[in-house]
């Protein structure tokens, strides 16, 4: 079977992209409120944030119910994927692996796979979602890990709350689950689908979150993850437990935590993009995953590397995937008009 890996970024170099559509990116942040504490935050740049980052973790507890012990803080979420990455990995010791789904997002296990363990992949559902028994049966002495991200990355699937929830108490009982929430806040109601409960009735469970989504926050890096005290504890070993956050991001970011109007504006957006392109697809005779994150993957007629290529050259920047025997194609939710270019586009190659 084919590598579910992503096998086409669009080069940027050189063309004139109109559209940038393929890093899962909101095009309206950061908020105004964010560019203001980051612009009065740089007079106070030669300091080190200190009290900031000790406000910002208290917010952050705050807002899920736990201690501020149960909160650990990054440079963005993926300086967080990498570090758990290292950590379980070691702590797996020789001929250690990591259960997941196929396809993911790849970041955690990149490095996992770095270092030695092994990626024991399970494929997807019939209906694109985790194969949760395949999971359980996957998992054997030598496991370290279970990743799940929620809503999934290229799918853009959201799992049933309830299913989830029971599978992520069982399983936790015999291994640590990883659950990368990075899209949660585009969700229908992520406080119920959000695994953070089970965090706080003391499962063997981490869930990670990132500002670089629905805040509008990729180029600014602030991420954190949730978890038992402990396990943050060791996790942290491995990464800078928030100190690699810039003093301008990390006020930008208490900004933006308390900025819910640009929250919600942002997530109408990106409905009325998502539908846009749902009917530009429909129009077209194409299909689609309903998507619960701000992309949204489609099953394309060609070849995926080419038309990513092509699409390119239109000034569109996409990415394609190739599972399941068919080849997708991931649209990011930019602006209307950015969607309207896609749907230009897209028309002369469709
Ligand atoms: N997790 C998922 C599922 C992602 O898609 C991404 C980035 O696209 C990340 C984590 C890492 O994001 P960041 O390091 O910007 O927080």
């Amino acid at each position: 079977p084919a590598e579910a890996a992503a096998v086409g970024l669009p080069k940027l170099a050189g063309l004139p992209i109109k559209a940038r559509l393929m890093s899962n990116e909101n095009p309206y942040g950061p908020s105004a409120k964010a560019q203001k504490a980051i612009a009065e935050a740089i007079s106070s740049g030669w300091m080190y944030p200190r009290e900031s980052i000790m406000t910002f973790k208290k917010m952050i507890a705050r807002e899920n119910g736990v201690s501020e012990a149960h909160v650990l803080l990054g440079a963005g979420s993926g300086e967080l994927l990498m570090a758990s990455g290292i950590h379980y990995t070691m702590k797996g010791g020789a001929a250690t692996n990591i259960v997941g789904g196929d396809p993911t997002y790849m970041q955690l296990l990149r490095t996992a796979l770095a270092l030695g363990a092994e990626f024991k992949k399970t494929t997807l559902t019939k209906d694109f979602t985790y194969d949760f028994n395949g999971m359980a049966a996957a998992v054997n002495d030598k496991t370290s890990l279970v990743y799940l991200c929620n809503p999934n990355n290229p799918t853009g699937i959201l799992e049933d709350a309830s299913k989830m929830t029971a599978f992520c108490e069982d399983l936790s009982k015999k291994k640590p689950l990883f659950i990368d929430e990075a899209y949660m806040d585009y969700a229908a109601d992520p406080k119920a689908s959000s695994m953070t409960e089970l965090v706080k009735k003391g499962h063997n469970v981490l869930i990670a979150r990132t500002f670089s989504k629905i805040h509008g926050f990729a180029g600014l890096r602030i991420g954190y993850l949730i978890g038992q005290p402990d396990t943050l504890r060791e996790i942290n070993k491995f990464c800078t437990g928030g100190g690699s956050m810039s003093a301008t991001s990390v006020k930008g970011a208490i900004a933006s935590y308390m900025d819910t109007d640009f929250l919600t504006y942002s997530k109408a957006k990106c409905l009325e993009s998502k539908e846009y392109l749902y009917k530009t697809l429909k129009d077209k005779g194409y299909d689609y995953l309903p998507s619960s994150a701000n992309f949204v993957l489609f099953p394309i007629k060609t070849e995926g590397k080419g038309f990513v290529e092509k699409m390119a050259q239109k000034g569109v920047a996409i990415k394609s995937w190739e599972f399941a025997g068919q080849h997708w194609c991931r649209v990011s939710m930019g602006t209307l008009d950015e969607m309207k270019t896609f749907g230009e586009a897209f028309g002369t190659l469709a």
